[in-house]
């Protein structure tokens, strides 16, 4: 017995797309055979796929060989899920909830990657949560707005660049792979959709995660001013600048990621300095 076509599915299950949950689905079979092809082996450990909707991207992973836990916070999915779960037994896990509140890197055996067409509006804080622990994950390739893809893989001197491309190329390697043009999705989104790859950076220059985002979010809140002015929230601007060997006069957009690490290092040294004083 075959799975029936995902059209099909979506309207016996009365899944009508909610813009709430960030609802656009792909039923391109061609694209979702693509992203998975994207993501690699998938024949060991686990691949998580975070909102499977009517489940077109998961008997993609399936079919490619992939041992799959999902996680799809809308109810009205589980039944289209299960018979996709029946129909590959033994091979796809779905969990109910929030993806923002399950702690990914600790779902099934390793190798552990995460492939998902991710809901837009939580797109960013779920990223950033697996950044965090990137090293329990071979890898993430993900679908986002193209305009979040392009923030994601800007370098300095680029106006695409800031605090995501800071956080994301400090702890990944970070590769935009293929669009996906508005037309493929049911209903179709207003933007062009990218796929992105993230590798855990094995080389990454140490700091830590809070001190860099709070830099960053100093630096690039004001990413006109000087450092020397945009950083004065963090105390004494001059000498944090000094430590991190940067020029007070730069601006953010200038700076690569070694210097904002550089900087979360110098600020990590002060804050200690004025715990002990
Ligand atoms: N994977 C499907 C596809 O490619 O056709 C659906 C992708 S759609 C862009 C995003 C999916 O994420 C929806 O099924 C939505 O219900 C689900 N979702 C939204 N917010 C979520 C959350 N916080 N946790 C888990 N799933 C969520």
């Amino acid at each position: 017995m075959t799975l029936p076509p995902l059209k099909e599915v979506i309207a016996r299950h009365d899944l009508r797309a909610k813009k709430s949950l960030g609802q656009n689905f792909l039923l391109d079979l061609n694209l979702t055979a693509k992203i998975a092809r994207a993501a690699g082996d998938l024949s060991r450990g686990t691949t998580i796929e975070i909102g499977p909707g009517p489940g077109g991207l998961t008997r993609a992973l399936l079919e490619a060989g992939a041992q799959v836990i999902a996680i799809e916070k809308d109810a009205r999915c589980q039944d289209a899920l299960a018979e996709i779960a029946a129909h590959y037994p033994g091979r796809l896990e779905v969990i109910g909830g929030d993806a923002l509140a399950l702690d990914a890197a600790s779902l099934g055996e390793a190798p552990r990657r995460i492939v998902a067409n991710l809901p837009y509006n939580v797109a960013t804080p779920l990223l950033i949560g697996w950044l965090r622990r990137i090293d329990a994950f071979e890898s993430l390739t993900l679908m986002f707005q193209r305009e979040v893809a392009e923030r994601l893989t800007a370098s300095p001197g680029t106006h695409a660049y800031g605090r995501l491309s800071v956080i994301a190329q400090w702890r990944a390697q970070v590769k935009r792979l293929f669009d996906i043009a508005p037309r493929a999705f049911t209903p179709p989104p207003k933007v062009v959709s990218s796929v992105v790859q993230f590798r855990p950076r094995a080389d990454a220059p140490e700091a830590e995660f809070a001190l860099l985002e709070r830099v960053t979010a100093a630096a690039f809140g004001q990413r006109r001013k000087m450092l020397r002015a945009s950083l004065k929230s963090l105390g004494d601007a001059a000498g944090l600048l000094a430590e991190a060997g940067l020029e007070p006069t730069a601006r953010a957009e200038e700076i690569p990621i070694e210097g904002f690490c550089a900087l979360a290092r110098a600020l990590a040294g002060s804050l200690t300095r004025r715990a002990g004083d």
